[in-house]
């Protein structure tokens, strides 16, 4: 596994940081976006689905009652907000787990459907700190 972190001052550099990660990530698998309401995993999303797809990234928000939004590009990527979700029985029901295989799954409140996450899931980890601080770990399995 590897591990690395960085520290952000404002959502511009959570944004930017969001765009460096995504040239690494791959075209297919789980990103987990961990952390509390307001830590900053929307925001970082933004910079990785506007770079990975060319998506405009002002035309990009938490998909909180639709639970997912896909945005097709050079990579197709699946941005889901579980949230309100209930549980895995929800998610399986919905047929989420069939975009599992069909490109990048950026999965906000991954805890909502944590037995379904392998060790190969990439974890970005996102916390607060001091005001607008804020501390992001990337561990990748
Ligand atoms: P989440 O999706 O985790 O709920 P959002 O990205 O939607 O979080 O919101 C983060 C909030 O925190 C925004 O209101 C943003 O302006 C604010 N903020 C302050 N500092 C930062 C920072 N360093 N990185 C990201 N967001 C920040
Ligand atoms: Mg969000």
């Amino acid at each position: 596994m590897s591990y690395r972190s960085g520290r952000t001052l404002s959502p511009e550099e959570t944004f930017a940081l969001g765009k460096q990660i995504a040239e690494g990530l791959p075209t297919q698998g789980i990103v987990a976006l961990e952390g509390d309401l307001g830590s900053g995993k929307t925001t970082l999303a933004k910079g990785i689905i506007s770079t990975l797809t060319g998506e405009d990234p002002d035309g990009i928000t938490s998909p909180t009652f639709t639970y997912m939004q896909h945005y097709p590009g050079k990579t197709s990527v699946f941005h889901f907000d579980l949230y309100r979700l209930k549980g895995v029985d929800d998610f399986l029901r919905l047929g989420f787990s069939d975009f599992f295989g069909e490109g990048l799954c950026l999965i906000e409140w991954p805890d909502r459907i944590a037995p379904l996450l392998s060790e190969k899931t990439i974890r970005i980890r996102l916390d607060y700190s001091a005001n607008h601080e804020r501390l992001i770990a990337l561990f990748n399995c």
